[in-house]
């Protein structure tokens, strides 16, 4: 089996096999652009040594073939003493995860090669002995697990002793005896001398990388980002080009448009004199990319030639990696950018204006959760808020949060309920539990780039990065900035977009995106770019797609705002809220009657008043289908708590009063006890045990229909019987609401269809059956789930979820992302089997999955004809069943 390829063998398309980093190096190399020569150990090497604890055989030889070919290329031999070459040890897996796991650079180095190493470099031994220190650094640190700061503290010392905070004072003397420190520390944690053998060094790399896929905090950000998590990373050995080389020389990261906003122009940072870490990790401050023009005007010129060539060939926005070595330019990395979700969707418009894309493609380039993001409400600002700072808006968002120092401390808080904003000088990887906890992420220092923007970016997590004015003090649990001391629990309020800070919390409103669907900023009449950018791909997505989409509304406000977001109808309307207010009292009297009279005394009291409730609906939804759920909860849900009754009966009788309607209520409570509501008296069964309650709810459903009808208005009623699980229960029902439905409608014209929701497995599996007496079925997915998993939703997400997601048991909550294979299943079935015993029965589904972008995709392929979700979700929904057919 072949395990190493040559960058020259690779291409774009080969990232399963070769990860990402290494697919796009040999794609670069392919495309004629400047990559030091390297090689690629695929995937399949790292997951073949990760199964059996050992590299596969003939993996080393490989290798060896591969070095030697690429010494011989570039004329040195690897850690040759007088002359040599030097390589980076890369981890690259198939998706980007940025820091998370490792990378060594100078490999190569020992002894007596770093005396070679100066004289390549013109007799600069500062630069070699740089070059030394960083290798036993990161060897140390990510091979052999000497914990980091030892080395960062031996730095500090040397530099405390010479008296400066900047590296670049550091001459060769200093860093000599710093190499001589490092080593000592080396020793003395691992039982061992620092390798000196080049080819140990290289090997004990390789490995590291390999191993470092099974790192916790890697483990930990796949699980966040959804990445399977036996991909395996590749692991691509580069030759080493020296941005640390002084003036002249440097290194920098950019990216094509800006991944903030998409806006075009040149996005990057750069640093002079230093090698790649440098910039990420936030050491030194990095000046803006713009300025290296003034500082290497040809590379500056090629550099921007490059990154153009880079987003024709690769259609998308672009982020590199690039290193100056004397003046010669070298690209060390690129791929398709992240960015945010504004971004994507300003992108996406710009690249089909460029005619790189069309709008199919473009459909593609965004989704439902960048979507959701831009649906986030922003700060409103007056006069009351000035910013006391302003960093970079690194993610955008507008968060409010007490203030947090260490990532433990975020954990705590979040676990408390708190929305918590992390301040930190920078974040590193081992933050990433506090950046998941916060709400927002502040830091002092770095850029767009930085670790904190990068993987605030990809959590869709406010973040404001390198806020320079804030002086931050971790141990002593503070910031300061300007006048003003911030301590840990004060409240902030971070704006990612504009990158401005502000003491206390500032309220919110809505974002562009949601005025537009709210109709109130006009798409073809605004600058806002990202407004047109959304309008236009919603409307191809709306030509494409074959879903409808619904909403659940329960009131006429919620019904008006879902269709100004597009809603094509009610998919569920609940009619608990009908019941309750000071309609109570009717329904206490309904429980509590003691003959017939009295039971259709309270039935008729509560007729007019659901009878209003249904008219303002169906006004509002003027002919779409409104699907009204017929009461669905347990009765005794609507009665007070037993505890507090036996307070009231307790008191009452204290003070002599007449209790007697009190204890009745008590007595009521008490018989409708139930151990497990979830799984007693409610939905259909409700309407079988007490005469006319569903009666009363269909009258008052037919009579609404027709009053709108003789009004000029239109109505389209569907009625929906709840938790069916055998036909003979919606049988029974059916027969009772047509005789009604005919009495009601008469010649009016309305025409209600009666259906039921498929909630529990065995309406599903008799779903053929069900189906003759169903001229609709939606699908209920929450119970569906509960039921189909045995899962109490109340009680099981917070008890265990944590520890199956930790397991992988499942990779997202059942209740949030529809269980494809299991509970996706049923659905599958009953949608077979109800069609087949019913052509052109009409099918949709109203669980919360209806607005989740996968099950969305999931729905849109089992062939529903509509998704119904809450008003918020209606635009994600519509954009995601536009993603699912095309
Ligand atoms: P990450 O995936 O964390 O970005 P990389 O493998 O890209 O890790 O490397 C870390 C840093 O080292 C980057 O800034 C990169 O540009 C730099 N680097 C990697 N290989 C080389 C090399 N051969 N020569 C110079 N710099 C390198
Ligand atoms: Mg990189
Ligand atoms: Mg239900």
């Amino acid at each position: 089996q072949k395990y190493v390829y040559d960058f020259a063998e690779g291409n774009k398309d080969l990232k399963d096999l070769l990860g990402g980093k290494g697919a796009n190096l040999a794609e670069m190399t392919n495309l004629g652009l400047p990559v030091p020569p390297g090689f690629t150990i695929t995937t399949e090497a790292c997951k073949a040594y990760l199964t059996t604890g050992r590299e596969p055989d003939g993996l080393a030889a490989q290798i060896e073939a591969h070095l030697e070919s690429l010494e011989r290329e570039m004329g040195r031999r690897l850690g040759d003493p007088d002359d040599p070459l030097l390589v980076s040890v890369r981890s690259g897996a198939k998706f980007s995860m940025p820091g998370m796991m490792e990378t060594v650079l100078n490999v190569g180095l020992n002894d007596r090669s770093v005396v070679g190493l100066s004289n390549q470099a013109g007799g600069n031994d500062r630069f070699a002995w740089d070059s030394y220190r960083r290798l036993i650094q990161m060897f140390g640190k990510t091979v052999c697990e000497v914990p980091g700061e030892e080395f960062e503290h031996a730095l500090d010392e040397i530099k405390r002793a010479k008296g400066t905070h900047n590296d670049l004072d550091l001459d060769a003397d200093d860093l000599r005896g710093l190499v001589d420190a490092y080593k000592q520390i080396f020793a003395k944690h691992t039982g061992r001398e620092f390798p000196q053998e080049p080819r140990e060094q290289l090997d004990l790399a390789i490995r590291a990388v390999f191993d470092s896929w099974n790192a916790e905090r890697a483990i930990l950000y796949r699980r966040q980002e959804r990445i399977p998590a036996d991909l395996g990373t590749a692991v691509n050995v580069v030759t080493m080009v020296f941005g640390n080389l002084g003036p002249d020389s440097g290194t920098g990261v950019a990216f094509t448009r800006d991944p903030g906003s998409g806006a075009q122009g040149i996005y990057g940072d750069y640093l002079a004199n230093a090698q790649g870490e440098d910039v990420v990790a936030g050491i030194r401050n990095t000046v803006p990319l713009q300025e290296l023009e003034q500082l290497d005007k040809t590379s500056y010129d090629q550099l921007l030639g490059i990154m153009a060539r880079l987003e024709e060939h690769y259609k998308d926005l672009c982020d590199i990696e690039f290193t100056i070595e004397r003046g010669k330019l070298w690209m060390l990395q690129t791929r398709v950018g992240k960015r945010t979700a504004a971004a994507a969707f300003v992108i996406a418009g710009q690249l089909v204006d460029e005619g790189l894309i069309d709008l199919d493609e473009a459909l593609h380039r965004v989704n439902g959760a960048q979507l959701a993001q831009l649906m986030f409400p922003r700060f409103q600002l007056d006069h009351e808020f000035e910013p006391v700072a302003k960093g970079i808006g690194a993610s955008p968002g507008a968060a409010s949060g007490k203030v947090v120092f260490t990532s433990a401390r975020a954990v705590e808080l979040a676990a408390e309920g708190e929305s918590v904003i992390l301040v930190r000088r920078e974040t590193n990887p081992d933050d990433l539990n506090g950046m998941i906890a916060a709400k927002g992420i502040l830091t002092s220092r770095g850029g767009k780039t930085s670790h904190a923007a990068v993987v605030a970016r990809g959590m869709g997590k406010t973040c404001v990065s390198g806020a320079d004015e804030l002086e931050v003090n971790v141990p002593a649990k503070k910031f300061t900035v300007g006048d003003h001391v911030v301590n840990e629990g004060d409240v902030v309020s971070i704006d990612g977009t504009t990158g401005k800070v502000y003491l206390g919390e500032v309220p919110v409103m809505p974002s562009e995106v949601v005025q537009y669907f709210e109709g109130e900023l006009d798409p073809e009449n605004t600058d806002d770019a990202l407004v047109r950018s959304v309008h236009r791909i919603m409307t191809h997505a709306d030509a494409a797609r074959r879903l409808r989409v619904r909403t659940n509304a329960d009131t006429g406000a919620d019904a008006a705002r879902a269709r100004r977001f597009g809603a094509e109808g009610i998919g569920l309307c609940r009619t608990e809220h009908m019941f309750l207010g000071d309609r109570r009292e009717l329904v206490e009297r309904l429980i509590l009657a003691s003959g017939e009279q009295e039971r259709e005394d309270a039935l008729a009291a509560l007729l007019p008043l659901q009878r209003a409730d249904f008219i303002e609906i169906f006004r509002e939804m003027d002919g779409l289908p409104v699907t009204v759920r017929l009461i669905d909860p347990p009765l005794h849900e609507f009665l007070p708590p037993l505890e507090q009754l036996a307070v009231n009966v307790a008191v009452a009788q204290e003070r002599g009063e007449d209790v007697a309607k009190e204890e009745a209520l008590l007595a009521a409570v008490r018989r409708m006890h139930e151990e497990n509501p979830m799984l007693g008296l409610r939905g259909v069964r409700l309407g079988l045990v007490i005469p006319g309650l569903f009666a009363m709810q269909v009258r008052a459903i037919a009579e609404a229909a027709v009053a709108v009808v003789r009004d000029g208005g239109k109505a389209c009623p569907e009625i929906m019987v709840p938790l069916v699980g055998a036909v003979q229960e919606l049988e029974t029902v059916r027969a009772e609401a047509e005789r009604i439905i005919a009495e009601v409608v008469g010649d009016s014209g309305v025409e209600v269809l009666i259906g039921t929701m498929i909630e529990v497995p065995r309406a599903a599996l008799t779903a053929g059956q069900i189906a003759e007496a169903a001229e609709f079925f939606s699908f209920g997915t929450n119970d569906l789930t509960q039921m189909g998993w045995g899962f109490s939703r109340d009680d099981v997400e917070g008890a265990f979820f944590w520890r199956y997601l930790e397991l992988g048991i499942f990779g997202i909550s059942p209740f949030e992302s529809i269980d494809t294979d299991g509970v996706g299943r049923l659905v599958r079935i009953a949608a077979e089997e109800g069609r087949a015993a019913r052509p052109g029965l009409k099918l949709g589904v109203c669980g919360e999955h209806g607005g989740d972008p996968d099950s969305v995709h999931f729905f849109h392929e089992v062939g529903l004809d509509y998704v119904s979700c809450s008003p918020f979700r209606v635009p994600v929904a519509r954009l995601e069943a536009g993603r699912a057919s095309i």
